[in-house]
């Protein structure tokens, strides 16, 4: 917009934090302008300890127990929309919520004194909960970009990349970094995988124990190594579960399809129930009908009765094999109690790509079989900004809102918002993060949005964060903050 014509400020809506201005063009047009900073919050809420959320809506399936007098809204429940969402107001108190009523009913009960925040009927959320990430890669795309987009180039590349620069000092800058991003879009907990072939484990295990202690209260972070599993029937392989062990961590790997997969598998399941570590698998990443490590990972889980947590992640080679050979192995993977976790953004990126090729197969597990199999599903960033992602930002409602187009989530979208959300805590073992109850932390993500549909059709990006009974900064940090680690002068 040209600088000419007049400014004039004018009061805000009475829901934004900032004032507008209308510029009164030359010809008589008016436009909005928001100054620097378009990307302000929807809503302003009171710095003081105890407030009321009043008149919003929380999806049914993210509240932690059901609500009595809470119905859902019977119009929106209905067809053609389907969206089970309960109106509520919601008391925050020292940090936590303390009530959850019909609206109008709960205010009611308490003194005027009480600051009142009309959502005017927008999304109440829990946090999310990114349960696979990969933030020793991220956020260095300009200096190792893939050559042609595909899976081979992006392990070749990675490698020569962390040969030459992962030092602590470049692990720590850019995993700090997503994280600010992944905090910033209202993100509470996140797992990432660090590359952990030999003294490679040892830095990125010290720089996650620095980053752990610095985010603690704003992100709950846990780390799984990633290696593949051959490694561990070596004396190294021992050695990183003996770290893996001492750090807190998950102890995790990649299976591939080769005559000594059984081996393998049954080695980490004894290493991890030497050491009461929890495991976190990369399988099937692949087209390949005959990749079937998921169904190797279930049956060791059950050979060996373990007792820990298993997740399997991608499973990309389910969505290419028959039903009856896919039924087969998810009759083994509930039978074992595993999670899965999908990966769609990535796998659109890396999968069934060909120069000069439109891609036909997409890759991406079978997220509507899995439901239907009462097996856990989970949705998660995976790469960002490096050789196997080129693109993300670790925002939780973007990998949502780009699974539900992908997968067809939408009809209905029933209780799918718990796969960025609630599934994936269970799965990492924070009962109480991602889910909406009476008593808990009062960490939640605010939307302008009124329905799902609202809510996945735009970026969001005047969403409200709150942490702990109070709004944080969602500034996302500046690309710039990187240049001289990514080679941009
Ligand atoms: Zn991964």
């Amino acid at each position: 917009m040209a600088p000419m014509g007049q400014f004039v400020t004018i009061a805000a809506h009475p829901t934004r934090r900032r004032s507008s201005e209308i510029k009164i063009a030359d010809n008589g047009t008016q436009d909005f302008y928001d100054g620097p900073d378009a990307a302000v919050a929807f809503i302003s809420l009171p710095q003081t300890p105890h407030f009321w959320l009043v008149n919003g809506r929380i999806p049914q399936s993210l509240l932690a127990t059901p609500v009595a007098h809470c119905p859902v809204i019977p119009e929106l429940a209905a067809f053609p929309f389907a969206e089970n969402l309960v109106a509520a107001d919601v008391e925050i108190r020292d940090g936590y919520i303390t009530a959850i009523a019909p609206p109008q009913t709960g205010p009611k009960t308490v003194p005027e004194t009480v600051p009142q925040v009309d959502m005017q009927q927008g999304l109440i959320w829990p946090c999310f909960v990114d349960i696979h990430t990969h933030l020793d890669k991220g956020q260095s795309w300009n200096r190792v970009p893939n050559p042609d987009g595909t899976f081979a180039s992006a392990l070749d590349v990675v490698q020569g990349d962390a040969e030459k620069y992962w030092d602590r000092e470049d692990l720590y800058r850019r995993m700090d970094f997503s994280l600010h991003c992944s905090y910033a879009h209202g993100t509470q907990a996140l797992r990432t995988h660090f590359d952990a072939f030999g003294s490679m484990a040892a830095t990125a295990l010290e720089v996650i124990h620095t980053l752990r202690q610095e985010w603690s209260g704003r992100l709950n972070l846990q780390a799984a190594s990633l290696v593949s599993l051959d490694y561990y029937l070596t004396p190294a392989g021992t050695a990183l579960a003996d770290q893996v062990a001492a750090a807190g961590a998950i102890l995790g790997g990649v299976a591939y399809t080769n005559p000594d997969l059984i081996a393998q598998v049954d080695r980490v399941f004894a290493l991890a129930a030497e050491r009461g570590l929890d495991l976190d698998f990369h399988v099937d990443e692949s087209l390949n009908p005959e990749d079937q490590c998921l169904r190797a990972v279930a049956q060791a889980k059950l050979r060996h009765g373990f007792a820990g947590r298993v997740v399997c992640d991608h499973c990309c080679s389910l969505s290419v094999q028959s039903p009856e050979v896919m039924g087969e192995t998810l009759k083994w993977v509930r039978e074992a109690q595993i999670g899965i976790i999908s990966l769609p953004l990535c796998n659109l990126y890396l999968q069934d790509r060909q120069p000069n090729r439109m891609p036909r197969y997409r890759g991406v597990t079978v997220l509507h079989e899995l439901k239907q199999w009462g097996i856990p599903v989970a949705i998660a960033s995976d790469n960002c900004r490096d050789p196997f992602y080129a693109y993300g930002d670790l925002d939780g409602l973007e990998v949502f809102t780009q699974a539900t187009r992908i997968g067809q989530l939408d009809r209905p979208i029933a209780d799918w918002a718990r796969t960025v959300t609630s599934t994936p805590a269970d799965l990492m073992g924070l009962p109480q993060a991602g889910r909406i109850g009476l008593g808990q932390s009062a960490d939640l993500v605010l939307f302008k949005a009124r329905t799902f549909n609202e809510l996945l059709s735009r970026p969001q990006a005047d969403r409200v964060v709150i942490r702990q009974g109070r709004s944080i900064d969602t500034t996302l940090p500046d690309y710039r903050e990187l240049d001289d680690l990514v080679g941009i002068a």
